[in-house]
């Protein structure tokens, strides 16, 4: 139900039809999946990745982080979703040591969305992959806060 809430904002939004070179990801947003992780292990935490594409440069300055329900083999988001503007991709954590995405994700969360990110332990910067929708590793840039035009 939240995963065809998610599609049908995209398809609104023309997400999907968005053409990007470069992913920047704000040092805040990797701060907070960062906290977020620690928080929730041993169990998963998922969120949205909230951002724009411009100039062909995908930016991502936040996260949705809702209500959700967790347990220790799987992170699901509640249905009850947030506004969904400018959702761009999903995150999620491992309370492994290995950021691969899994099987199950490559048929879930990595189905929406433009970017998706795992962070595993340690649950430091670089313990953060992001991978495209078909779960291939992208590049990423951390960038400070970028001020609004
Ligand atoms: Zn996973």
């Amino acid at each position: 139900m939240w995963k065809k809430a998610v599609r049908w904002a995209l398809r609104a939004s023309g997400l999907e039809e968005f053409v990007f070179h470069s992913v920047f990801i704000e040092r805040d947003v990797i701060q907070a999946v960062i906290d977020f992780a620690k928080n929730a292990h041993p169990n998963e935490f998922s969120a949205y990745l909230q951002g724009k594409v411009s100039n062909k440069v995908l930016h991502v300055t936040g996260i949705v982080y809702e209500h959700y329900h967790a347990n220790e083999s799987q992170a699901v988001i509640s249905a009850d979703l947030p506004l969904l503007h400018e959702v761009v991709g999903t995150v999620h954590s491992h309370p492994s040591f290995n950021n691969l995405p899994s099987s199950v994700d490559k048929r879930g969360l990595f189905t929406m969305g433009l970017v998706n990110l795992i962070i595993c332990r340690p649950y430091t910067f670089n313990r953060v992959a992001a991978y495209s929708t078909n779960g291939r590793p992208m590049d990423f840039t951390i960038v400070e806060k970028v001020k609004a035009k």
